[in-house]
């Protein structure tokens, strides 16, 4: 059965959502003026407002602290969340922090579980995910990974360099995937270790995210056997376990900006007049409105029905991928067509839509490319009716 109701206890937390984001998370944008990522006392302060609130963590296991709530129900609340770019810090729902806490409650062995996954899925420290590496190494790519691990007596040694690590500064952790000779594995590595050396914070549009997107360096970086997350060898598999729900999550979050702009542009358009009659009159801007609330609309039903697939227990490759290729290409579509509507005021700092489009624009990148998506996608489809044509 396909059933879209959301529930009577979830849509009264979808509700206490969208007042803590009206009334605690929006009010903060004033104060959120750091360069990368939102400062650790503002982001603390905003933690301990959303525990009050009894929002903290919708999508932790209620083991952990959190709520607990099902891929379905995240989807919900994380949308609501992602209204302002503070919602998600706030909630404890924001990468990467969001997608280690669910790859570690899956693949932790107990003593990780006590020492990493507690206090971070508590927020007392934050994390990172260091897979990506600068030319040559592994991008889009992932099989291009250059950086390696070596056992040495009682543990191992990792050298590489790592770029695009949100959140390296300031965290606590890294998980750190490494090549060794029985192929990618993942390693938790302390971030006071010597070996872990933060080389720069990179530039770049966005400043959602604590600790920004930095180059690491695992220089001769020793960690012991206890250091590897599941069983060596198995990297690859395990960032799989992350990914799906990951990319979702990603999904959500800016759906809710979308959201956010497009309401934006809509009162504007209610507003503003030209040529002797409201802009939201005249059919350019009317079509502009449209198809925004399509792309927002067709974005929730992909992503409800990937969150449903998890739910089942899949693995939700092929659901997250066309999820994340329409879903980050459509908020794109629906920021950008809300300045246009804006005009001038659309680009100025007086409206909150050109930080928006800042924020939105690297996830056509990240969580891969949306031209590696569409590439899967239409490989799955040939591959697919190329079998069904052999089998008939
Ligand atoms: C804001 C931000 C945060 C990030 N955070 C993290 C993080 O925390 N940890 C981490 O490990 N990484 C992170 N990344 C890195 C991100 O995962 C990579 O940027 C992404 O995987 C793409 O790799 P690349 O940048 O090396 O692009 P490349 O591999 O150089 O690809 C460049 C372009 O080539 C095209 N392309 C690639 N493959 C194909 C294909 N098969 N078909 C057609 N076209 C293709 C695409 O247009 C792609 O954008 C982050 C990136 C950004 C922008």
């Amino acid at each position: 059965m396909i059933d879209f109701e959301i529930d009577g206890e979830l849509a009264a937390l979808r509700h206490r959502v969208d007042e803590f984001v009206r009334e605690v998370a929006i009010p903060a944008e004033a104060r959120d003026s750091s360069e990368h990522g939102l400062d650790e006392g503002l982001r603390t302060e905003l933690q301990d407002e959303a525990r009050k609130w009894g929002l903290f963590g919708p999508q932790i296991s209620a083991d952990l602290g959190g709520l607990g709530l099902d891929h379905r129900g995240t989807a919900v609340i994380l949308e609501a969340s992602g209204y302002s770019v503070l919602g998600p810090q706030a909630m404890h729902c924001a990468a990467p922090d969001e997608g280690n806490i669910h790859m570690l409650d899956v693949i932790a062995d107990p003593e990780q579980r006590e020492r990493y996954l507690v206090p971070l899925a508590a927020g007392r420290i934050r994390s990172c995910f260091a897979m990506t590496e600068p030319a040559p190494g592994a991008g889009a790519d992932p099989s291009m990974l250059l950086t390696r691990a070596d056992r040495i007596d009682g543990g191992w040694v990792i050298d590489g360099r790592k770029w695009f690590i949100t959140g390296a500064e300031g965290a606590g952790f890294a998980i750190c995937m490494a090549l060794t000779d029985e192929g990618a594995t993942m390693f938790l590595v302390d971030a006071d270790n010597p070996g872990f050396r933060l080389e720069r914070t990179i530039e770049a549009t966005d400043r959602a995210f604590p600790g920004g997107h930095c180059e690491v360096l695992f220089e001769e970086c020793r960690v012991d056997d206890a250091a590897v997350l599941g069983t060596v060898g198995e990297g690859f598999r395990y960032a799989q376990v992350r990914l799906a729900p990951a990319r979702l999550t990603h999904c959500e979050r800016w759906l809710g900006t979308a959201r956010r702009a497009l309401d934006f542009a809509i009162d504007r358009a209610n507003e503003r007049e030209a040529f002797g009659q409201k802009l939201g009159e005249l059919g350019m801007v009317q079509r502009m409105i449209a198809e925004s609330v399509l792309d927002i609309e067709t974005s929730q039903a992909m992503i409800w029905r990937c969150a449903w697939a998890l739910d089942q227990g899949r693995p939700a490759r092929h659901e997250s991928s066309l999820a994340k290729a329409h879903v980050a290409e459509a908020v794109n579509r629906v920021v950008d067509r809300s300045i246009q509507i804006c005009g001038a005021l659309g680009i100025s700092g007086d409206a909150p839509l050109a930080r928006l489009l800042n924020e939105v624009r690297p996830f056509r990148i990240y969580d891969g490319p949306t031209e590696t998506h569409l590439w899967a996608i239409a490989r799955r489809a040939l591959r697919d009716r190329a079998a069904d044509a052999s089998a008939s």
